[in-house]
């Protein structure tokens, strides 16, 4: 076929860690890479506060991580785009992208979609969602300096917001469902040394209350009385855990039954020319290192497979 501007060899969709690499291996082999970012760049990792745990810096801001990704793959050639995709499919052989602006087309198509913040789904938090309810510490703590907040959940994000709020917020109470945590123990015994972060465990949301159209306050309940309480606080940071963002590539793709794509270390999916790289896919540890290595081996399986096509 021939080239024009929305012809590419890769199309990555999703601008986290793992499709920025795939996208700055696939334009250092050669191949023309388009990515697709509908919102800001960097995905989790552009939200995250400080990240300790990604090998050559030991202390970054995600967002710095982010663009510095970003223009690594944009200098070696990769374009970036920012606009939401709408559909996906099968067009004579290949992979077309739809968004807003126009259709593009790739020979391979790699998803690098990944989370999506798992919602409380408890009376309140729709209504309240922006006006006290948030899902990014790093984006809206500011919001909230010098007031009482709270945290949900256990995992490494809930510390992480929990950290990071406890320096501009008066106090930060940390609500989970359990007593045992998922967080790293450093993540832990940090929060813990924090004068002004407080736990509430074994205690779930029940409702989310507010007053002048704004959070004014949760009420919990504890999960072995069953006893109920209310919580004053001006905001809530949900850190629930993340769900797969995976709803357009629901008839391309073999999803397992929570959602994410199922594809192996080889980041193969059950389309061929399809490809899976980063949180999105069927995997044990979603860090931003590992989602960094599906991308390369992601960008190295779509260049067998073009490989194969162009043999034919
Ligand atoms: P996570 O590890 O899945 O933790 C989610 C937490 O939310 C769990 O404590 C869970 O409770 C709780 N939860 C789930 N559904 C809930 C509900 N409906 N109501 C109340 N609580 C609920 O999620 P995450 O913390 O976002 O981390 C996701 C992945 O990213 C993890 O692999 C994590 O290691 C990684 N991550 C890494 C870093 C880092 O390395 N710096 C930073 C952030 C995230 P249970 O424990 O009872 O299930």
């Amino acid at each position: 076929m021939e080239q024009n501007k929305n012809i590419y060899d890769v199309a990555i969709i999703g601008a986290g860690p793992a499709g920025y690499t795939a996208a700055l291996y696939s334009a250092r082999a050669g191949r023309s890479a388009i990515v697709f970012e509908k919102a800001s760049p960097g995905g989790q990792m552009g939200i995250t506060s400080t990240i300790e745990n990604y090998p050559g810096f030991a202390s970054v801001e995600g967002f710095e991580l982010a663009m510095k990704m970003e223009s690594q793959a944009k200098g070696l050639g990769a374009a970036c785009k920012t606009e939401a995709v709408l559909a996906v499919s099968e067009e004579n052989g290949w992979e077309k992208v739809i968004t807003k602006k126009g259709e593009y087309l790739a020979r391979a198509l790699i998803i690098a979609t990944g989370a999506k913040p798992r919602l409380l789904d408890v009376p309140g938090e729709a209504l309240y969602t922006g006006r006290g309810v948030s899902y990014c510490a790093t984006c809206d703590g500011m919001f909230y300096r010098g007031r009482d907040v709270a945290v949900n959940g256990g995992g490494d994000t809930a510390f992480e917001d929990a950290l990071y709020l406890s320096n501009m917020c008066r106090s930060v109470t940390l609500i989970h469902r359990r007593y045992q945590f998922r967080a790293a123990a450093y993540l832990v015994k940090r929060a813990r040394e924090k004068d002004n972060i407080h736990f509430i465990l074994n205690t779930v949301i029940k409702e989310i209350k507010g007053q002048d159209s704004r959070l004014s306050g949760l009420i919990l309940s504890d999960k072995i009385s069953g006893k109920e309480s209310e919580l004053q606080c001006s905001g809530l940071f949900v850190a629930a855990g993340r769900v797969p963002e995976t709803e357009l590539f629901r008839d391309l793709v073999d999803l397992d039954q929570t959602g994410y794509v199922i594809a192996g270390e080889d980041t193969r999916t059950s389309r061929p020319g399809v490809f899976a790289a980063g949180d999105v896919r069927t995997k044990s540890l979603r860090q931003i290192v590992t989602a960094c290595s599906d991308g390369a081996v992601a960008s190295q399986a779509a260049e067998e497979w073009i490989e194969g096509m162009e043999e034919v």
